[in-house]
């Protein structure tokens, strides 16, 4: 197989159309079998569902070129699982974890000549979706789905070395007490765009948004979750019913206990603990951990001792060991590595 002519080191985090997706479409209460398709385009009629009133979910994975040269997929099984939760909370029909992880395969062996090589530090990333696409105008759920999945090749995300952002504490909610903040659904992206664009107006790469109910504990970002180090080396991490499940911060959870042998406190966290923590990264697949080495607070400026320069030491090695896991460098714990043969 002959990949594509990309610079792959230069590539940013875009779309760019790939030759084969798959698509599986729901009606009369059952899926059909699904095909590949060189389609990218979709059709549906002018009241769809999710066009009206944005009954869609997705979940984002990752494949790439390990050290010896197989092509992987990290953990695709707990994206298959999350994405059944949001769509039992969204009135979908579930699409069945085997035949979800077998799609993520067949589109990754379709555009092979997409998957980055190794050590180029870009990635292929895969993006299954789900919407309901029959005509609906009295509100409820539709009665004809599509389960899509394309990729496309993106970029490092850090070019250069891994730089401490810059975060403000939201006046906006992410999510209500109580509402959709734990599913991967697209209303909470949507709501999200109004706060992401005023923060980077003002410089901010990030929002930091706390509880909904009570304001005075530490949530997550619009698109990743909180991983704190206390002084003593301890691992903090946010919990929360309204925060979306990352599938990376259970990750490197894991591996801090595991592979590390640091201590892990999965807890409710107070915004007034956080100017005590000593380092403060943000977790997701997109960067595996984005070190935090600032947060704006209404003016009021929290400086992580860690610095605007580099990670952290203690993110540093979770990092590297996690990214150290995917790449096949460190034997992985059973399960966590999907070889697409
Ligand atoms: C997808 C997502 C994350 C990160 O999850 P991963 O499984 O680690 O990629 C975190 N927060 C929100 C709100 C998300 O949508």
């Amino acid at each position: 197989m002959e990949k594509k002519n990309i610079d792959w080191g230069n590539l940013g985090f875009a779309y760019m159309q790939t030759d084969k997706r798959y698509v599986s479409l729901y009606k009369d209460g059952k899926w059909d079998d699904g095909v590949l398709t060189e389609d990218a385009t979709i059709q549906m009629n002018e009241c769809a569902c999710v066009l009206q009133y944005a009954q869609t979910c997705f979940e984002g994975l990752k494949a790439y070129t390990t050290e010896n040269g197989h092509i992987v997929c990290f953990r695709p099984d707990l994206n298959a699982e999350r994405m059944s939760d949001t769509c039992k909370r969204l009135e979908m029909p579930v699409f069945p974890v085997e035949r979800f992880v077998d799609a993520v395969a067949q589109v990754v062996k379709a555009n092979e000549a997409y998957v980055p090589p190794y050590g180029s530090g870009a990635t292929l990333y895969i993006r299954p979706y789900m919407f309901g696409s029959d005509a609906i105008i009295g509100v409820k759920p539709a009665n004809e789905y599509q389960f899509r999945v394309f990729c496309t090749p993106v970029g490092p995300y850090f070019k250069g070395g891994a730089k401490p952002i810059t975060i403000r504490v939201s006046d906006v909610d992410r999510a209500a007490p109580h509402g959709t903040g734990h599913i991967k659904a697209g209303l909470n992206y949507a709501m999200s765009l109004y706060n992401i664009v005023d923060a980077h107006n003002k410089g901010f790469d990030e929002n930091m948004y706390l509880d909904p109910a009570t304001r005075t504990k530490v949530e997550e970002t619009g698109g990743a979750n909180f991983l704190f180090v206390t002084k003593d080396n301890k691992i903090v991490t946010p919990k929360s019913p309204s925060i979306l499940p990352s599938i990376t911060r259970r990750s490197l959870v894991y591996v801090a206990k595991e592979y590390l042998g640091l201590e892990v406190e999965e807890r409710e966290v107070y915004f007034d603990e956080v100017k005590d923590f000593a380092e403060c990264g943000l977790c997701g697949t997109a960067a595996v951990i984005s070190p935090v080495g600032k947060i704006n607070d209404h003016g009021k400026e929290i400086c992580f001792p860690s610095g605007m320069d580099d990670m952290g030491p203690v993110t540093k090695k979770l990092y590297d060991t996690l990214t150290g896991i995917q790449m096949g460098r460190i034997e992985a714990p059973e399960g966590w590595i999907k070889v697409i043969e």
